[in-house]
């Protein structure tokens, strides 16, 4: 618990010393960003998922794309799973050039995935 005067990160409004939770709207003083959703929205968030989940997941997601942008989609988890060789191949060459170009392969992905669902989850809440 915070020992000094602290502001709410999601409604901003200011609490004592030693309150563990916000007095206005109730999110914990201390906030993952599920919390932070939770207390603006009044949705409880899933937990975070296991591979297997997000993997059923992004199924889904894809299964509900519209037809034409799903060669793109199915593209860009192709793209992800190469990302995943060049960091795996950096890990035992302790190759860090090749690491570092496997995640910036797989964020490039992601990014463009989630500009193809249309609802960019790292632009929400700024
Ligand atoms: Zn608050």
């Amino acid at each position: 618990m915070p020992l000094y005067a602290w502001v709410c990160h999601s409604c901003h409004a200011t609490n004592p010393a030693g309150s563990e939770a916000c007095g206005a709207c109730g999110c914990p003083a201390v906030a993952s960003v599920a919390d932070i959703e939770e207390a603006k929205t009044g949705v409880i968030q899933p937990p975070r998922l296991s591979r297997k989940q997000w993997q059923a997941q992004r199924r889904t997601e894809i299964a509900t794309l519209p037809f034409w942008k799903k060669p793109v989609a199915y593209a860009l988890q192709a793209m992800r799973v190469v990302g995943a060789v060049f960091v795996l191949s950096g890990i035992f060459d302790l190759s860090i050039r090749a690491g570092l170009f496997g995640f910036g392969i797989i964020l490039v992905a992601e990014l463009l995935f989630s500009l193809l669902k249309g609802r960019p989850y790292f632009w929400e809440g700024n």
